[in-house]
């Protein structure tokens, strides 16, 4: 069970868990889905917000949830804080404000900055080839990115991986980025954001010379999220100059996109052309097998028995973006962890419902909904919009109305217009009786479920 060791972040996911399965979806999602717990000490516990605005509302409106929610997993009585992010104060002691870690440490190598202030940054230990897991969606990108790292000006130079987002790009970067540090090598990972204001404040003061000797002495540059530089005319021509640099002395350069050379619709030719000398490499969202293996990855690093079933169906939900997965795995563990209770499949099914992507859920319309609740029960819409009460009819319309409800946030009113015109009090009805007996009755949830994924995928 949590005690004060606990990382603040750890104790605040877990009251997170709690609020989750009492609040409404939307309330979650607003004002509690980016804050972070900062720290803790005896008698309080600071919640890191975004604005001042949500710190108010919070306190105003949220206050005896969440100050519930967190006693319950500390297990104690403590006074809940908000503070806004960034003005973070409590000083309760090292090991408590190791809890709070926006971003992931890149720790392994110390910083280094350059004369003129740019941050040689370090690589995240978490990014290692190791830890990559290779299926058919990224084996190539994977292969090449090895081949980088074994003999860096090599062959593919440049590399130029892309993918949509979350798929490991800036994983392989630093996994790159490791095994050239081990050799000491120099190699030098930089956002296309962090280039352009290095470069513009080089132009402001006048050290583009600075500049331009910082980064030809990089042995290995490793350029991430180069979409970031389009249509910056001025920063194009730095980092053309920069890559030309590099490349004619035989320097390694890899850079990621979220999208082909060719799609880069801003960028200049020439520019273009010269990523295509190298090796273009892609990678696609991962198939439900190399889902299961980066969960069982991912639980096992974590030092976590978890069963298949439960690997199977946080792999068929979450399904394409291996940052959503892992963010999935992380919230099921730290809220079965810190409850001290077995995942359940309702469990893993409520937690995955919050995390789901929200783009997602704004495809689906209710008609949609109405048409797979029927096609599941092999109805069609008319007999679920219509009379009949057959038991079968009358469940098969009450799943509609709490989907419709659940999942859409539509009014029960919306919904009984839908639904053949029933009356508000009949949808809610309806839909609770499913929101009750769905923790009981294993038929009907796997039959939620299975319309829920046919819904959503
Ligand atoms: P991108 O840069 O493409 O947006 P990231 O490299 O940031 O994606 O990856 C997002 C998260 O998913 C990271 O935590 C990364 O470690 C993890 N990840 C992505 N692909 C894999 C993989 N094949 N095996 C293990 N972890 C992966
Ligand atoms: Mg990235």
């Amino acid at each position: 069970m949590v005690n004060l060791r606990s990382s603040s972040r750890d104790v605040w996911r877990a009251a997170l868990g709690e609020l989750e399965l009492q609040l409404p979806r939307p309330a979650f999602e607003t004002w509690l889905k980016k804050t972070e717990g900062v720290s803790h000490d005896e008698h309080h516990f600071v919640v890191g917000v975004p604005t001042a605005f949500a710190v108010a509302w919070l306190e105003r409106r949220m206050y005896q949830a969440i100050h519930k929610a967190v006693e319950k997993v500390a297990q104690r009585s403590l006074d809940v804080q908000f503070q806004v992010a960034g003005e973070y104060s409590i000083g309760a002691g090292a090991d408590l404000q190791e809890g709070y870690d926006p971003e992931p440490r890149t720790s392994d190598t110390p910083e280094q900055t350059s004369r003129f202030g740019l941050t040689r940054q370090a690589f995240n230990s978490k990014y290692t080839f190791n830890s990559f897991v290779v299926g058919a969606c990224n084996q190539l990108a994977y292969s090449a990115a090895q081949a980088v790292a074994d003999s860096p000006g090599g062959a593919y130079n440049p590399l130029f991986l892309y993918s949509g987002v979350g798929l490991g790009k800036t994983h392989l970067l630093h996994a790159i980025g490791h095994i050239c540090a081990s050799r000491g090598q120099s190699a030098l990972y930089v956002t296309s954001e962090q280039f352009t204001n290095h470069f513009v404040s080089a132009i402001k003061n006048r050290t583009t010379e600075d500049f331009r000797n910082h980064y030809r002495n990089v042995q290995v540059l490793l350029m991430d999220d180069v979409q970031f530089l389009s249509g910056k005319e001025q920063t194009h021509e730095g980092f053309f100059h920069t890559f030309n640099d590099l490349h004619t002395s035989g320097r390694q350069v890899v850079i990621t996109s979220d999208r082909p050379p060719s799609a880069l619709a801003l960028l200049q030719d020439r520019m273009r052309s010269r990523f295509e000398w190298g090796l273009i490499a892609d990678i696609e969202p991962p198939s439900l097998e190399t889902r299961m293996a980066i969960l069982e990855s991912k639980a096992e690093q974590l030092n976590i028995a978890m069963d298949d079933g439960i690997i199977e169906l946080i792999a068929k939900r979450v399904q394409k973006n291996v940052r959503e997965l892992e963010g999935s795995l992380n919230r099921i563990v730290a809220y079965m962890q810190l409850m001290n209770v077995d995942i359940t499949y309702e469990s893993t099914m409520r937690i995955l419902d919050a995390v789901v992507s929200e783009s997602a859920r704004t495809e689906v319309n209710p008609d949609c909904i109405i048409e797979r609740v029927a096609s599941h029960y092999e109805f069609n819409v008319a007999t679920l919009e219509g009379r009949r009460r057959t038991k079968k009819i009358a469940q098969a319309r009450q799943v509609a109305m709490y989907l419709l409800i659940y999942e859409l946030e539509m009014s029960p009113t919306q919904v009984g217009r839908l639904l053949g015109g029933r009356d508000h009090a009949t949808v809610i009805h309806g839909a609770g009786k499913i929101n009750g007996e769905i923790n009981e009755d294993r038929q009907l949830r796997q039959d939620v479920l299975a319309i829920k994924e046919a819904i959503f995928s």
